[in-house]
């Protein structure tokens, strides 16, 4: 290759090519490393350790630590990391996504970065899409770091924690090849949260990662902290969690007063304002906008004379959430209405989000739509979007099977590159290009009349639908056609990752929303399957994965796709589309509608070949991951402000809850140089009591004046945001003038604390601080 031509290759082609030597030197120990014993490969640590510690060069050390890692897990779990495993690691450590291919073994590919990351001492965290397969992971993996020293912490929802164990039980090695997917509680002992975050690595979902951050930093004592620095981060299925997930910001909320009837009020509102007329409604990005007209109306039925003053701007806010409920959120589609409680529906795996509530009043707006008891609105303890929150972390990596498509937002929003993996054996999968049909009725039969034929064979086929609904839909159909099949409907991420791994047995047919069971691994014949039983499906055509309609995303397609074809496995995918598919409605299909008429073929219950029609799916698809980068972005933007203060208020809290003599010093010194009448009280004071009871005194004061002004504060924002988004009418750019508006709320919030710090401090009176020792509200997720 000579120079030009490796100056044009892309980027990733560059990155591999300087790992590739890597492997070498990591293959060239492997004979030395396997001849030490249990013993000295586990002390192996240690001396890396002490080699770190000496100042030798991380690189240098790196190719020898990989063959440790390698042959831990060799003797652990009989797994030896292929050699596109090796070079998936390393990529991963260098702070990169790894794009490798479902079935290509990530779970085990962690071990490199995570064992590499440990070493320098600060903890690893590994981030999975839910408990369950945090639990699993952290078991599995646990064996192999155990046997290199490092202690494995898991940290699951509901405040739940465990350790990894060995003394629990001892691995029975069939029981573990044979049900990989199982989880094995016999090697996990309970333990804190806290213990979890103190091993040397930890597993836990992003929600929960994100939610102690945010638990954190509302304490009052520092012991009550459970999480340690933020080194290092590998987070797994990454475009779902650092992408899909990212769309709604992290909310740790107290309860606040009631505004039930309030509520009820803008939603009888919304009922009697006109589409067009009073409102402009943008279906693509979930967003209205109030019509002059509507506006009068609103104050004429609230009767006010004007809507935009600092008071009334609450009104607005919950007429145009109510607009919003009525008229963009659909009652089992967006959400189900359940034993009277509205419960999201994830747009994504279609499960329901037990427990979340959306924020920023919209859950109460819909359960007001829909007649239900409006729960009581809650207040905003703390708040962080997953962007921000994985910033944190001074070294970022991800992995997923899906990531190039959203290569360019992994660089903007997360500075992370993409890098795809080859694959360890040649791809055998065969993807064909979608059916198109007229109508959904069409496409619904020709579907049934496919898996019919498919099924005779006795070759597994997954079905993939974008919706629960969905879902039941072909479950009637399929059952009217006589074809026995198993429905997923995302209830239990373990009950029903026992289900998706069955789904290669011979014959299974098995309906799923699209990401169900995600990390649970599809193995021809099903996961106790012999060589034998396995070839038989091989020879079949592997697993025949059916689309029901394509996703907004493509990326979420590709997901889908990867469910077939694994480690080089045989395997079919095809998508079925109509025109009356949501992504094709909203783009045009009613012209294609008459383009077909004209075409005479309007009335076809067959496939009908409009070439046209792929690439204007695919179009269509760039437009919506359009739309979504940039409603992402918007978020971000705003939460970037309220992040600047959130790193200097809890940077000030941190400060405070360690009684940290400098920052106290200051604080006294400010408070009295903005308040000088209350200088010489604070000296009085400060005579009458010891040096622990002052300091203490003060922390105490300053936290409690701090958290509740930041609570206010994060509300304020959150108003201000509303009504820099109204002002936008008037041709200024919403983010700055809320900019604007933000700095102007901090000052306030400083001269606040400062205020009412002099005056608590002034009027000291011990048992009143004790009184106004503060109680830590019970979170609840919003
Ligand atoms: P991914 O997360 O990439 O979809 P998994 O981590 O779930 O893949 O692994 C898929 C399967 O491959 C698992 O059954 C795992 O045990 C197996 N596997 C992974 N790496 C190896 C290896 N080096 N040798 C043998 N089996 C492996
Ligand atoms: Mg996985």
């Amino acid at each position: 290759m000579n120079f030009l031509t490796s100056l044009f290759k892309p980027e990733h082609e560059r990155i591999l090519a300087k790992i590739r030597p890597i492997v070498t030197l990591v293959n060239n120990f492997e004979e030395s490393i396997q001849k030490l014993t249990d013993e000295e490969l586990k002390s192996k640590t240690t001396e890396f350790k002490d080699r770190l510690s000496r100042g030798e060069d991380f690189d240098k050390l790196m190719p020898e630590a990989i063959a440790v890692v390698r042959e831990a897990a060799k003797r652990t779990l009989n797994m030896r990391h292929f050699d596109v495993q090796v070079i998936g690691g390393i990529v991963l450590f260098k702070g990169m996504i790894a794009e490798m291919r479902t079935g290509e073994g990530k779970t085990l590919v962690a071990t490199i970065p995570v064992y590499l990351a440990a070493l320098q001492g600060q903890g690893a965290h590994v981030v999975t899409v839910n408990d369950y397969l945090a639990k699993r992971d952290g078991e599995q993996m646990g064996q192999v770091y155990n046997a290199l020293g490092l202690s494995v912490g898991i940290i699951n929802s509901n405040q739940v924690s465990y350790m990894y164990d060995p003394s629990a039980k001892q691995l029975d090695n069939e029981a573990d090849t044979a049900g990989y997917y199982k989880v094995y509680e016999e090697f996990l002992k309970p333990c804190t949260r806290k213990e979890a975050y103190a091993c040397d690595i930890t597993y836990g979902t992003n929600h929960e990662y994100g939610f102690d951050y945010l638990r954190d930093n509302t304490v009052i004592r520092i012991e009550d902290k459970v999480q340690r620095v933020h080194a290092f981060a590998l987070v797994d299925e990454a475009d779902s969690i650092l992408i899909d997930e990212a769309r709604v910001p992290l909310i740790l909320s107290g309860q606040a007063d009631d505004a039930a009837e309030l509520y009820k009020v803008a939603s009888r509102i919304a009922s009697i304002l006109s589409p067009e007329d009073d409102f402009k409604l943008d279906e693509k990005l979930k967003a209205i906008q109030v019509t002059k007209q509507g506006i009068a109306k609103i104050e004429k039925e609230l009767g006010l004379d004007n809507l935009y003053t600092a008071e009334n701007m609450k009104y607005v806010h919950h007429v145009e959430t109510a607009i919003k409920a009525r008229h963009l959120y659909k009652n089992d589609i967006d959400y189900v209405v359940r034993n009277g409680e509205v419960m999201i529906v994830d747009p994504f795996t279609g499960r329901l989000q037990e427990g979340r509530r959306w924020s920023d009043g919209l859950h109460q707006s819909i359960e007001a739509k829909e007649g239900v008891e409006i729960q009581s609105e809650s207040r905003t303890l703390a708040s962080i979007t997953y962007q921000n929150y994985f910033k944190l972390y001074k070294k970022l990596a991800g992995m997923t099977g899906t990531a190039m498509t959203s290569k360019e937002e992994f660089a903007r929003v997360y500075n992370l590159d993409v890098v795809p993996i080859p694959t360890h054996r040649p791809i055998a999968r065969v993807d064909l290009s979608d059916l198109i049909f007229i109508d959904i009725k069409a496409k619904y039969n020709a579907i049934v009349e496919h898996i019919k034929e498919i099924h005779k064979t006795g070759q597994p086929i997954l079905i993939g639908t974008v919706a629960i609904e969905k879902n039941e839909l072909l479950s009637q159909y399929l059952t009217r056609a006589g074809v026995r099949h198993t429905v997923l409907n995302a209830k239990n991420h373990e009950a029903e990752g026992l289900v998706i791994a069955e789904a290669g047995k011979r014959g299974s047919v098995t309906i799923a929303t699209n990401m169900a069971g995600r990390g649970v691994d599809i193995k021809l014949g099903g996961p106790q399957a012999t060589q034998e039983e396995a070839d038989e499906i091989r020879a079949l055509g592997g697993l025949f994965v059916l689309g029901t309609e394509r996703h907004e995303a493509r990326r979420i397609d590709n997901q889908l796709r990867g469910r077939t074809g694994r480690q080089g496995d045989p395997g079919k995918t095809q998508f079925y589309v109509s025109l009356d598919d949501d992504l094709m409605r909203i783009f045009g299909g009613d012209k294609v509608k008459e383009l077909a008429k004209s075409l005479g073929v309007a009335d076809s219950t067959e496939p009908v070949s409009l070439g046209f029609l792929s690439s204007r799916l695919e179009d269509a698809q760039d437009r919506v991951e359009g739309f979504h980068f940039d409603s992402r972005k918007h978020i971000l933007e705003y939460d970037d402000v309220a992040s600047y203060h959130r790193t200097l208020i809890y940077k000030r809290r941190d400060g405070i809850l360690s009684r940290d003599e400098a920052i106290l010093n200051e604080i006294v010194e400010e408070t009295k140089s903005r308040y000088p009448d209350a200088g010489e009280a604070i000296d009085a004071k400060r005579s009458e009591l010891d040096e622990t009871q002052y300091k203490d005194i003060i922390g105490r004061v300053a936290l409690f004046a701090l958290d509740r002004l930041w609570s206010e504060h994060l509300d304020l924002l959150e108003q201000s945001k509303q009504s820099a988004g109204l002002r936008s009418y008037g041709q200024r750019e919403p983010v700055v003038e809320y900019k604007k508006e933000s700095i102007r709320l901090f000052k306030e919030l400083e001269n606040a604390w400062y205020g009412q710090i002099a005056e608590i401090l002034g009027n000291l009176d011990t048992k009143a601080i004790k009184e106004q020792q503060p109680t830590v509200t019970t979170a609840r997720i919003s």
